[in-house]
């Protein structure tokens, strides 16, 4: 296991922000796994699994908190076929637009609504992320976890899909994605790719994904964009100590290059307080906070 003491979450993080956490933990093999609890507890701090780190505000002081980085022997191939039905097996660790781009290689079709998100494999899938209704949850065929209770492959009829978060079937916490399986179908390469370039030019003209952010800040109400909302409340480009609500989309937050964890919470607590007084709506942050 490789131990990194003092990591910064700044630079972990695609929104730049954060101060240091006490350690983090690469998981290189299944032993290191089970020694994970044991590590945890002599270095003093919650273990909290990181991918790219691109849905993650975290505050500015130091965190208690052990970071677990995945770095098992990486998998990603065609696991199975049955019918029309071709299952991609992929690693945590592997960054979801290096799947897309073996999807595209390899004629298989499913992923290609999710483009441009800039996760990794277990951060799409811990998250339940979606775009252009795609959603990850609904195209898994299995998840392999670790949790407490060891090693377990949970299957589609298990996983409960909510709002950007999955349950793994009575798993308690918060288990580990080791490998997510993805049920796709062949299609033409030609036809794959022309609806990923559309979806990507789509998500490009609508969302600022060149700047430094993390993702949408809040959840969408039910039937509501928080978007829109953010816009009604009049905070699209609403800026504050280097932080800035998109004038591209109000809903993303984004660090202007020399913003601060500070700065980011006043303009959320702001956002959450006019949009509850204005129009007597509560926003949930969608982004996870580290405090
Ligand atoms: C420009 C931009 C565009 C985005 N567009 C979208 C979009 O269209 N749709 C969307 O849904 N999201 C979007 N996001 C948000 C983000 O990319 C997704 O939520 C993504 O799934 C997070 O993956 P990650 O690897 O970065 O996870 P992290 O941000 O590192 O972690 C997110 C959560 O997942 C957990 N997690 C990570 N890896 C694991 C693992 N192996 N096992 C268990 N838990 C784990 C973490 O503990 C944390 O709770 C966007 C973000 C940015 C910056």
């Amino acid at each position: 296991m490789r131990v990194i003491m003092e990591p910064s979450l700044a630079d972990r993080t695609t929104i730049r922000l954060g101060g240091k956490a006490i350690a983090e933990l690469t998981v290189e093999n299944y032993d290191d796994l089970k020694i994970l609890p044991e590590r945890c507890r002599e270095l003093g701090g919650k273990p909290f699994v990181l991918g790219r780190g691109s849905n993650i505000l975290a505050a500015g002081h130091d965190l208690p908190l052990i970071l677990i980085r995945l770095n098992l022997k990486p998998k990603l191939g065609v696991y199975a076929r049955s019918g029309d039905k071709i299952y991609l097996r992929a690693s945590a660790q592997i960054p979801f637009a290096h799947v897309l781009r073996y999807c595209l290689a390899n004629g298989l079709s499913g992923l290609e609504g999710l483009v441009g998100i800039p996760g990794q494999i277990g951060g799409l899938t811990a998250m339940n992320a979606g775009s252009f209704g795609a959603e990850t949850g609904a195209l898994l065929h299995s998840v392999l976890v670790w949790s407490d209770r060891g090693l377990n492959l949970i299957y589609q009829k298990d996983i409960i899909r909510e709002y950007r978060r999955l349950k793994f079937g009575d798993l308690p916490g918060s288990p580990i994605v080791l490998e997510s399986i993805f049920t796709l179908t062949a299609s033409l390469k030609s036809v794959i790719l022309k609806r990923a370039n559309l979806n990507f030019l789509e998500k490009k003209s609508r969302q600022p994904i060149v700047s430094l952010s993390a993702g949408c800040a809040f959840k969408n109400p039910p039937g509501l964009a928080a978007g829109k909302i953010l816009d009604m409340a009049g905070f699209r480009g609403k800026e504050r100590g280097g932080m800035a609500f998109s004038s591209q989309h109000a809903n993303f937050l984004v660090n202007l290059g020399n913003g601060s964890p500070e700065a980011a919470f006043d303009l959320l607590a702001e956002a959450r307080e006019t949009a509850l007084r204005k129009f007597g709506i509560r926003l949930e942050p969608e982004v996870r906070i580290l405090s």
